[in-house]
């Protein structure tokens, strides 16, 4: 077993672009290390009157291009270093995405599904408390992740606002719509992805009436489907954690997402719409035209990518395709969409919100997508462009760009030859 970290793991990224470009060595020293990582005890009161302590991190990597930005997570396995290298891919997205940002992450060590309401608010407000020296809307804006939700951004919106003594919403994004939070952030990250194949279907040898399957079936997976579904692709096969299934000629997308509404797991759900189950991993292998992994890190392994008989990848997820399926899946000639560009569409309208809480004015949502729709064909095809002349993959194309445009706003303070010469 290699003694490589995650953050190890991710900063060959970096390498493996920087190997496409002419940039100074300063700019590597700058990004190879998280600029600002915050550890605390965060002490809440629990329902039943005794003192609990939570681990809790905020890692600010990089704000070369701008205050940093990035999700808050709560659960059990979260640790510092997974905390930084979400962090470094954040400074990456932000810059695929030209948003004037740095990358960011936080998390709190816990399973929020053990706590009640209260305790949960008690939570979200001693984060804040713990942090509020950290964050800021010209500094950090954190947004919701894995297990944090609107209203826990509303609870830390309001607790900041009260620390420093004046409304302050653009101190963090995906807040509750009534709370300063923008239209279209709910199916952002997965219109984004929607967008972004649209615009490069025919390149990809995607067409009319695709076949899908989608792994992991929510926020993201089903917002995929929705849009998906609507402009008359199939949904052959989703999946959640419980379980899969499949139905050859699609499924019905529209009773899929009211069944999970209602509680239910996919599978519960396969004999009414005329489904089969199969196992999670018969998900990756099953026959379609894109596969859209929407579940969590690390899915797709060297162990199952052999499986896949889809031509592209939509990575919703963050991370779900290790470095050493990605070589295979490339010697394969099956293109991936990787994540810092496939899933940025959320980060995107987040950055949106930021805008519309700095100038008191909202915009509708044919505006948001407007928007929305221009900065995904934009960088989608900035990317798309960059992986042919440069004969790469899309990650490596999508890194290249990101590094690039970091490289410039790094050089702009002075490099070694500007000192020395
Ligand atoms: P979610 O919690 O709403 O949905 C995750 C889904 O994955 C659930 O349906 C769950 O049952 C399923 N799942 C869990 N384990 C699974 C397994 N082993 N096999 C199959 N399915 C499994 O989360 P989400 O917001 O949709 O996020 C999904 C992914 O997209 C994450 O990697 C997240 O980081 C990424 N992402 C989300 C957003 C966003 O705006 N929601 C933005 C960027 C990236």
């Amino acid at each position: 077993m290699s003694d490589d970290t995650l953050l190890d793991r991710a900063l060959t990224r970096l390498d493996e672009a920087a190997s496409h470009l002419k940039i100074d060595a300063d700019v590597i020293e700058k990004l190879k290390y998280p600029r600002e990582t915050t550890k605390m005890r965060l002490m809440i009161r629990m329902d039943d009157g005794s003192r609990k302590s939570f681990l809790a991190w905020r890692c600010r990597y990089d704000d070369t291009r701008g205050p940093t930005k990035g999700g808050i997570r709560f659960h059990p396995d979260s640790s510092i270093e997974e905390v930084e290298t979400l962090a470094f891919w954040m400074t990456f997205k932000c810059a695929v995405m030209n948003l004037p940002y740095g990358g960011g992450k936080g998390a709190v060590r816990v399973d929020p599904r053990t706590l009640s309401k209260s305790e949960l608010e008690r939570l979200s407000r001693a984060y804040m408390q713990a942090f509020a020296r950290v964050v800021g809307p010209d500094r950090d804006i954190p947004a919701p992740d894995v297990y944090t939700n609107a209203m826990i951004m509303g609870w830390m919106a309001d607790e900041y606002s009260q620390i420093v003594g004046q409304l302050s919403p653009a101190v963090i994004t995906g807040k509750p719509i009534a709370l300063g939070g923008s239209l279209g952030r709910n199916d952002a990250t997965a219109r984004g992805g929607y967008y972004l194949v649209r615009h490069l279907a025919t390149e990809l040898g995607l067409g009319a009436g695709m076949r899908i399957a989608i792994q992991g079936f929510g926020n993201a997976g089903q917002y995929y489907a929705q849009l998906a579904g609507a402009d008359g692709h199939k949904v052959v096969a989703v999946s959640d954690s419980a379980g899969a299934i499949h139905r050859a000629d699609g499924l019905d997308v529209t009773r899929l997402i009211a069944g999970k509404a209602a509680g239910r797991q996919v599978s519960e759900l396969a004999a009414e719409l005329g489904a089969e189950v199969i196992g999670a991993e018969a998900l990756i292998g099953v026959d379609c035209d894109l596969l859209v992994p929407a579940a969590l890190e690390d899915m797709i392994t060297v162990d199952n990518a052999p499986s896949i008989k889809a031509k592209v990848l939509l990575e919703l997820a963050n991370g779900p395709v290790t470095p050493d399926a990605d070589k295979l899946l490339e010697a394969r000639g099956v293109t991936v969409l990787p994540d810092i560009l496939a899933n940025a569409g959320g980060v995107t309208v987040s950055y949106f919100e930021w805008v519309q809480n700095r100038q008191g004015f909202y915009w509708d949502v044919e505006e948001i997508h407007a928007r929305l729709l221009r900065i995904m064909e934009r960088e989608g095809r900035a990317v798309w462009d960059i992986a042919k002349d440069r004969n790469t993959t899309m990650r490596t194309a999508a890194y290249v760009h990101a590094l690039s445009r970091l490289a410039t706003a790094i050089e702009a303070h002075g490099t070694q030859p500007f000192f020395t010469s």
